[in-house]
């Protein structure tokens, strides 16, 4: 009997001293579906709201834990895009609750453009009665209960795993900025910049088993387009329902990359949509088949707001858009004039910029708003010594966020987008020096140097 303990406590002693310095992880998941009839943001031409649905959508977290000061939570979202107000309330509650710095928790939407309405994104895209609006506002509330409901579950779910990561790669994402003789316009550009980079994160339980994994794409979630008016997660959806096929213990979850000026081509058919995710899905498994680098321990995470200078509001001009023949652009004018009326500063926008870094190579780059991808390629250029996961889409999205290059080229992703979004715009012209700086900033605090 006593060497049988004594076996017993070896195996005990062994599993410690194998997690020593390890990391424990947990994931969450909650049903985001709005009860139907619900109106979906994305396209503005939908004037009712959506009464079906293909699949759910979801909330998930990923909870990556060294110690009960050292976290990282990761939470994914199958909507067009989060608002500060949604995701900086559910921070001060994880604040409250587990002790979660700011820096140590990332929010990222997938950009579905079949999912809801989150009030008042976007508000500009539609005429909606004070009852739609409430139901909006409801929504929206309760998402945020939601979001920390996911966080609830991961953190009670926590348990030792081995994390490890790869890359594979997608090839239905273009870019979309077609150059044209009346200027560029959304098609498709053949010879343009894209990302088709697939980053994975896995995690494993002590047996093997695969219990989540984190995954991106540089795409917009747009295959489905505005002639569908049915609730779905576009290919992210279809790719997170797959993998949890593939590996039935895991939690798949989706984080969009710089995918401003990308769109799936061709696109306009749910098929296609299933079929891009089947194809993501596949690459993801893939690398999971493959070789993939182990990761843990230790965390860092660090975070930043810089300010994006908007050019100077043209007074005359907001006024004349205040009758001008597309409703959107009074919509945005009165919500301009009635700013400005008001002395609200219109001349800046806080843009938070965030990383996390998970042992001495990986580190994922979150930044906020609608990025295009020469920011994730020209952040992986100029860290190329470590490996990073670049997302857009993270905690807030409240315009695209163009280059110099895309400015100076103009189209929707540089001036139009600000219609729709509501916002002054366009930006000044040091918009990419000031996300930059503030790249810089945040890896320097995680201790990824340049090269
Ligand atoms: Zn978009």
């Amino acid at each position: 009997m006593a060497n049988k303990y004594r076996l017993l406590l070896f195996f005990v002693l062994l599993q410690q001293v194998s997690w020593a310095g390890g990391i424990k992880v947990g994931t969450g998941r909650v049903s985001i579906t709005p009860e139907l009839p619900f109106y979906l943001s994305g396209y503005a031409v939908r004037t009712t709201p959506a009464v079906t649905k293909v699949h759910d959508l979801w909330a998930k977290a990923l909870v990556i834990e060294e110690n009960t000061s050292s976290r990282i939570v990761i939470i994914t979202t199958d909507v067009l895009g989060l608002t500060s107000a949604i995701t900086e309330t559910v921070v001060d509650r994880a604040q409250k609750k587990y002790g979660i710095a700011r820096s140590q928790i990332v929010f990222n939407a997938s950009h579905t453009h079949s999912g809801p309405m989150i009030w008042p994104a976007l508000s500009i895209i539609g005429e909606y009665d004070a009852a739609t609006i409430q139901v909006f506002t409801r929504y929206t509330m309760d998402l945020t209960d939601k979001l920390m409901q996911a966080i609830d579950m991961a953190m009670q779910s926590l348990v030792p795993m081995t994390l490890s990561y790869g890359n594979g790669t997608a090839g239905f994402a273009a870019n979309r900025r077609q150059f044209t003789a009346k200027g560029v316009a959304n098609g498709v550009n053949p010879t343009g910049a894209v990302d088709h980079d697939v980053p994975v994160l896995a995690a494993k339980d002590a047996e093997g088993k695969v219990k989540a994994i984190l995954f991106g794409y540089a795409c917009h979630n747009t295959t489905v387009t505005s002639n569908s008016n049915i609730v779905n997660g576009d290919y992210a959806g279809f790719a997170q329902i797959e993998l949890e096929k593939m590996f039935p213990e895991a939690t798949a979850l989706f984080f969009t990359g710089c995918a401003g000026d990308q769109n799936p081509i061709p696109r306009g058919t749910l098929e296609l949509a299933e079929k891009y995710g089947k194809e993501l899905a596949g690459a993801v498994q893939v690398v999971l088949a493959g070789k993939t680098e182990p990761v843990g321990a230790p965390l860092r995470s660090a975070y930043t707001t810089t300010k994006l200078d908007f050019e100077p509001v043209n007074r005359e001009a907001m006024e004349k858009e205040l009758l001008d023949s597309s409703r959107f652009k009074q919509r945005r004018a009165r919500l301009v004039t009635e700013a400005y009326n008001r002395g609200w500063d219109m001349s800046t926008h806080p843009y938070p910029v965030q990383a996390v870094r998970i042992g001495n190579k990986l580190t994922l780059l979150a930044l906020s708003g609608e990025t295009v991808v020469d920011y994730s390629l020209k952040a992986k250029k100029a860290f190329s010594s470590e490996r990073l996961f670049v997302a857009g889409y993270c905690n807030e999205v409240v315009c695209y966020i163009p280059t110099q290059k895309v400015q100076a080229e103009g189209g929707y992703e540089a001036v139009e987008n600000m219609i729709y979004y509501g916002m002054p715009g366009p930006f000044k012209k040091n918009v990419e020096d000031k996300v930059f700086a503030a790249i810089n900033t945040v890896m320097q605090q995680i201790g990824v140097r340049k090269k």
